[in-house]
């Protein structure tokens, strides 16, 4: 799809075009030590791989933008990186040394060159971890073969058509996941909460699901939750029940950067309802960078966060951080990395 105009890409949804080239490694006795740079196409699978079965597989999502200057910069690569190693080691998967994921990943970049969009739009890029033992008799015993590609997709700006408030579902009963996978990025996760998800959406006419469960606020789906404020932003404290987001982090550093003051503590529901009378509130993840909320349903009722509009400081912290991405502003803690 190298040569697909701007128009096809932000027509298409969010990660159902793809790029030409896909890196791609596979392990020997558990050990990647090369990688290629393949066309893009199916996986030949035995039908008794293990990821299958047993759910040995984890994945990771990053952008590479094009910025105004035509350069091409990957964003935090070596997060993502790391994220996915400790992704691996949690799932006794093989683990890919980050620096080795790293390059996979900036050499999938630079093969997909031609078909990195000019922004808004960007190349979103999906590392895939799974174990490929052929083995069925092996629901207790971890792979010892793995297999790591990196898919890479050209995607539209997320706020395309309108920048809208969403709605969420505030579930107080069950947990996203459980404190043994709440950090890893894998499947199984997006599997359990799906059909609350969907339930909620028919239900209330939500666009998510803010997990709460006793009341202590974890996180949605597939994004972090911060409270914003003129002067300070509040958000949970990183603990095993939710995935430690690169764009959280970004946003956070972005903020003490500019004086605001970041509370990481436990954050319950009670003080999210109360914090729409006067703040903002925003889930923030790769795709989205930040994306606000408007409205709050919990078995009570619907609540609007201030007038239900995307707030002010919201879309200031995430102008900023696009400005990084993109190139527009200095990089002060040197989070990209230029390719070609
Ligand atoms: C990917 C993901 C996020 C956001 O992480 P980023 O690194 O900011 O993209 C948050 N929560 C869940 C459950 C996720 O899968």
């Amino acid at each position: 799809m190298a040569g697909a105009t701007m128009t096809a890409v932000s027509d298409a949804p969010f990660g159902t075009l793809f790029a030409d080239a896909m890196g791609v490694a596979r392990t020997t006795d558990g050990a990647f030590t090369e990688y290629d740079i393949e066309a893009t196409a199916p996986l030949s699978l035995h039908p008794g791989t293990h990821a299958l079965h047993y759910g040995s597989s984890c994945f990771e999502g990053l952008k590479a933008h094009r910025g105004t200057d035509g350069q091409v910069r990957i964003f935090r690569a070596d997060r993502h990186a790391e994220r996915l190693a400790e992704s691996a080691r949690r799932l006794c998967l093989p683990v890919p040394d980050p620096t080795f994921t790293e390059e996979l990943v900036a050499e999938t970049v630079a093969a997909n060159l031609a078909a990195t969009p000019e922004a808004p739009c960007a190349l979103y890029l999906r590392p895939v971890l799974m174990g490929i033992d052929e083995n069925i008799g092996a629901a207790a015993h971890p792979t010892i073969e793995a297999l790591l590609y990196v898919l890479a997709s050209p995607v539209g700006d997320y706020f395309a058509g309108g920048d809208r408030a969403l709605s969420l579902w505030v579930e107080t009963d069950l947990p996203r996941t459980t404190p043994q996978f709440g950090r890893i990025k894998t499947g199984a996760n997006y599997a359990m909460a799906l059909g609350l998800t969907r339930q909620a959406r028919r239900e209330h006419d939500v666009d998510q699901v803010l997990f709460a469960p006793d009341g202590t606020v974890q996180e949605t789906g597939a994004a972090n939750v911060l409270l914003l404020a003129d002067d300070r932003i509040v958000t949970p404290s990183l603990d095993d029940a939710f995935l430690h987001g690169v764009t959280r982090d970004s946003l956070l550093t972005i903020a003490r950067d500019r004086g605001m003051a970041v509370e990481e503590r436990e954050v319950t529901i009670d003080e999210v309802l109360d914090w729409c009378q006067h703040g903002e509130i925003a889930l923030s993840g790769t795709a989205a960078v930040l994306a606000a909320v408007g409205t709050l349903v919990t078995t009570d009722g619907r609540s609007m966060v201030g007038d239900g509009l995307p707030g002010f400081v919201t879309g200031a912290l995430r102008d900023a951080l696009l400005a990084v991405q993109r190139g527009q502003a200095d990089d002060p803690h040197a989070w990209t990395r230029l390719v070609g």
